[in-house]
Parts: structure tokens; sequence; C-alpha cells
């Protein structure tokens, strides 16, 4: 009896032991899976976490080092960014650097820069940030108010005085891009010192715009929209003042041109000539050469 008392003891205790060994094991997982679906605005994450498209890479991106460049979600190419995208993505541009408050850059676009505008200060040439970030909305706004004769055309002419949605459309995509397509989504794109290729090509304005060209490519900038019969046979006409960060955004081309189609441009007047003048293939992925290869 003694005896058969000590063995129903123990064999007891041995279960209470399995019990408490699965219950810890149980709650360690539980925690692990609800730390995984936490959502990516964990301050931890960086930014390269949170633009990952697959929620399982996360995990991934834990354990293995940081690619330099992660793919951006379809949002972000298209200047939508949350939130939480746009905080971590983007950075605010000081007062001084620019020729206004509150704009925007891409972190490592921004830092490029810092370092190429000291560089042309030495040299005497201040470079000025006169557009950066600009959303969908934003574009929005810039698109429709040419559309609608609110704002004219280079030229001086209205867009309403052209019927053709299509000749329209061409019309203002000679100097402006549909909201959706623009470089300036992504924050590694900037304007500067004018919006006017003739300020360009005397006095200071040409000195600058020399000094860039003989010197941006060391910071990482290129220059997308140089003359149309210097390679590029189609897309915006010549832009002096453009210039882009190209470890960036030459990745967020491929990108763009691997995952957007014509069903995501949309959502302005006259989106319907998007498709219909091929403006993926004619203006975005229309760059000269240099800011094709990171
Ligand atoms: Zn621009």
């Amino acid at each position: 009896m003694g005896k058969k008392k000590s063995v129903n003891r123990k064999s007891n205790t041995f279960i209470v032991l399995v019990v408490i060994l699965a219950i810890l094991l149980l709650s360690s997982r539980t925690c692990r899976l609800s730390r995984r679906n936490l959502s990516p605005v964990n301050p931890e994450t960086t930014s390269e976490t949170v633009y990952s498209q697959n929620p399982d890479s996360l995990k991934i991106h834990k354990k293995e080092p940081m690619p330099e460049i992660s793919q951006p979600d379809k949002n972000i190419l298209l200047g939508k960014p949350s939130r939480s995208q746009r905080d971590s993505l983007l950075t605010l541009v000081e007062r001084k650097y620019a020729n206004r408050d509150g704009m925007f850059m891409h972190r490592k676009a921004y830092d490029a820069f810092l370092k190429m505008h000291e560089a042309a200060k030495t040299d005497g040439i201040e470079l000025i940030i006169v557009s950066a970030f600009r959303d969908f909305n934003h574009q929005a706004r810039i698109w429709n108010n040419k559309w609608n004769g609110q704002q004219v055309l280079s030229g001086n002419i209205k867009a309403t005085e052209i019927s053709n949605p299509i000749e329209r459309a061409r019309e203002i995509l000679r100097f402006s891009a549909m909201p959706g397509t623009s470089r300036h989504h992504w924050g590694t794109d900037i304007d500067l010192n004018s919006l006017n290729n003739r300020y360009f090509e005397s006095g200071r304005g040409k000195r600058e715009y020399e000094w860039l060209v003989e010197n941006a490519s060391k910071f990482g900038f290129c220059q997308p929209y140089t003359p149309k019969d210097s390679g590029r046979e189609s897309g915006y006409e010549e832009e002096k003042w453009h210039w882009s960060y190209t470890p960036v955004s030459a990745q967020w081309l491929s990108f763009y041109q691997k995952q957007i189609t014509y069903d995501d441009i949309k959502g302005f007047d006259g989106w319907e000539t998007a498709r219909l003048l091929s403006v993926i293939e004619r203006y975005v992925l229309s760059v000269n050469d240099d800011c094709m290869n990171p």
C-alpha cells in the first residue's frame, strides 16, 4: 500500500511538472506571436522594415542584415504613404536650405544634399531647395489647376483652350507629372534655385548649373530631365532645376516599372489619358541614363 502511494505521488508530481512546462512553452509562443502581430509602427523598426510588402519579412529582416534599400510598397511609389511611412521615410528640410518652411525629403537624399550644399558653398555656389517631396494630393492640385485653366501653362496658354483631352494632357505633361507618376512623390528628387531654364543660362544661374553638372554626381545626384536630343526621346522637357538622389531613386524607378500599372493611376482630372499617352513608358521611364544606375 505504502509503496503504491509513493508511486502515485511521484506520478502526480510528474504530471504537474509536465503541465507547468506546457504552460510555460505556450505562453512564450503566444508572446512571440503577439510581438510579431504588432503594427509596423513599432519604434524599433527602421524605415527599411516599414516598407516591406510581405509581413513575414519583418521577422526575417530582424535576423539578417538590412538590405541597403528595400522594396517600397505601391502607395509610397504613388505618393500616398501612410502617416507612419511618411514619418519614417521623410525628414524636414531646415529652413535655411529652402525658400520656404515645411518641405520634406527622403532621409538619405537629404543627408547627401547637405554634403553637396556644403561643397557648393565652399565654391561660392548657393543651392536652395524650391520643391522637394510632394504627395499625390499636392500633385493633384497642381495638375487639376492646370487642367481646369486656373493656372496657365508655359507659353501663357490655358489648358482649357485645348478641347481634345489627350492633347490637353500632353501639353500639361511638358513640365508637370500626372499625380501618381511624379518622382517628387519619392522624396528623392528636388528642384533647385529656380523653375525656369532661362535662369540657368546666364550669370549666377549659369554658374550654379555648371557647378551641378560638374559636381552633383559626386554626391549621388543626377539630372533626370536632360534635353530630349541627349538620349531621351520622349517625356518631359529639359529641367535644369530638377535633381535626383540616384542611390535610392534608380532602384525605386525599377520597382515602379515592376509594380505600377495604369489601374493605379487615377483620381484626378483627365486620368483616363494616362494609358492612352503611355505615361509610364514615355514619361516616368524616360529619364537620363545617369539616373537609371545607382
Ligand atoms: Zn521637379
